[in-house]
């Protein structure tokens, strides 16, 4: 199981986890689910961080922008796959934090360390359910480069 994501889109969470630096940036991933598992992201949505008391290691996505992109990704025949979030001066790493907050159990959380404004490294865990409990599990990420995606659109 992986997250297909085209470099492009790759490169705009980055870019604004350094945007929003020394703040966490967060946002949504919207794509599609295939049978085998694998989720490819069709578009990156930028969203506000609404932790305004620590939104230097904290992020929170608004239930109500959440709703919002749910519907547009609906009536665009696609899902939410994920969710994103910077650690500034941090490592992609998810924190005890991230898993209490995490939800959406088979959906990739995307992050980003950033250091002095500069995106490193990206790394995506898969929320899994194990038993009453969720986990985080390593996932693959599969970075596709945009002329795939002028190829698919050919198709
Ligand atoms: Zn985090």
């Amino acid at each position: 199981m992986a997250l297909i994501i085209f470099t492009p889109l790759l490169e705009q969470l980055r870019q604004h986890g350094e945007q929003t630096y020394p703040h966490e940036c967060c946002g949504v991933l919207v794509g599609e689910f295939d049978e085998a598992g694998n989720k490819t992201v069709k578009s990156v949505v930028a969203c506000g961080n609404t932790r305004t008391d620590s939104p230097h290691n904290r992020y929170h996505i608004s239930p109500t922008e959440l709703v919002r992109i749910q519907r547009e990704a609906r009536i665009a025949g696609l899902d939410i796959v994920g969710f994103y979030h910077s650690h500034p001066d941090h490592p992609a790493q998810w924190s005890s934090t991230d898993l209490a907050e995490a939800h959406w159990t088979g959906c990739s959380y995307v992050i980003t360390s950033v250091e002095k404004r500069k995106a490193v490294l990206t790394n995506s865990f898969l929320l899994v359910e194990e038993g009453e409990s969720k986990q985080f599990a390593n996932e693959a990420i599969d970075l596709r480069d945009a002329i795939a995606l002028a190829g698919d659109k050919l198709r």
